[in-house]
């Protein structure tokens, strides 16, 4: 049996680098028209003209996903342009790591809006349209971290463990109008956000993962086109570990 993708719009924050990028090139080739959102108009902006320039159909959008006067005015232009967006990622985040102890409140309250409460302004801002349609898919990019936990990181375990609470609100409130919504966790993959650990970091890091690797923004990727496709409409309020088996 073949993956099936009927040509939709999709929009996915943090699309400028990393796990968004592999995301939105993804479900570009599948044939669907990609909104790219970012913070920074070059990120997103460059994503969006290499799927135009490689034949694919997408949009740059660069908007802060923690300001929800911000993300409110995007979703409204976005809907008089596209009238539906079917598939929404909310993918955008940050860290900001530090102990408890030393933790400031900025750091805290800042993790948590781009990480947490963005992806309740994106949906809140595009579900109308989707429910309508009486068909969406909403994933959710969450964390090992969210998980298990991490010293130094609590900040961030609370905004992506908050995502999947906010996932499985989701699936039961909208699955009357067929809409699904799912996180996927992933584990320690190769981006930008990765490269702040040092070589040591990582070596203590790839000890911990049972296939004693780094994952790569593909191996998330895959499993978000999944979630997408028309195969995957009796899928929903789950989270999906691809992480090497830190998680089990
Ligand atoms: P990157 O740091 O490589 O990219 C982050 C993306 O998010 C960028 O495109 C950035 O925009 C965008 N972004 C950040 N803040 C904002 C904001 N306020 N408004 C709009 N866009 C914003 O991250 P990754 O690709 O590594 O991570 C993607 C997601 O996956 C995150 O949610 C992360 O928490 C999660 N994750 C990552 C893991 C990893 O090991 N890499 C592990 C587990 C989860 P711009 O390009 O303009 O700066």
């Amino acid at each position: 049996m073949k993956l099936t993708h009927q040509p939709r719009v999709a929009l996915v924050t943090g699309a400028g680098r990393g796990i968004g990028k592999a995301i939105a090139e993804a479900l570009a080739a599948d044939g669907h028209t990609v909104l790219c959102v970012s913070k920074n108009p070059s990120s997103c902006g460059g994503v969006a003209d290499a799927i135009t320039a490689a034949g694919g159909k997408a949009k740059a959008y660069p908007v802060d996903v923690a300001d929800p006067a911000a993300v409110a005015q995007a979703c409204e232009a976005i809907l008089k342009e596209f009238e539906t967006v079917d598939i929404l990622v909310n993918n955008a985040g940050i860290t900001k790591d530090g102990l408890l102890i030393r933790m400031s409140d900025e750091d805290w309250g800042d993790v948590i809006s781009t990480n947490l409460s963005s992806a309740f302004y994106w949906v809140k801002g595009l579900v109308r349209p989707m429910t309508r349609k009486r068909w969406g898919r909403i994933v959710n990019i969450g964390s090992v971290v969210g998980r298990i936990g991490n010293p130094g990181q609590a900040n961030y375990a609370a905004a992506k463990a908050g995502m999947h609470g906010l996932t499985m609100s989701l699936a039961r409130e909208f699955a009357s109008r067929n809409i699904t919504a799912n996180t996927v966790a992933p584990g320690f993959i190769t981006t930008d956000m990765t490269d702040k650990l040092t070589d040591e970091q990582k070596d203590v890091i790839k000890k911990t993962v049972p296939l004693q690797r780094f994952g790569t923004t593909n191996d998330i990727a895959a499993l978000v086109d999944f979630l997408v496709s028309e195969n995957a409409g009796y899928i929903t309020g789950q989270v999906f570990s691809v992480d090497g088996g830190m998680a089990m």
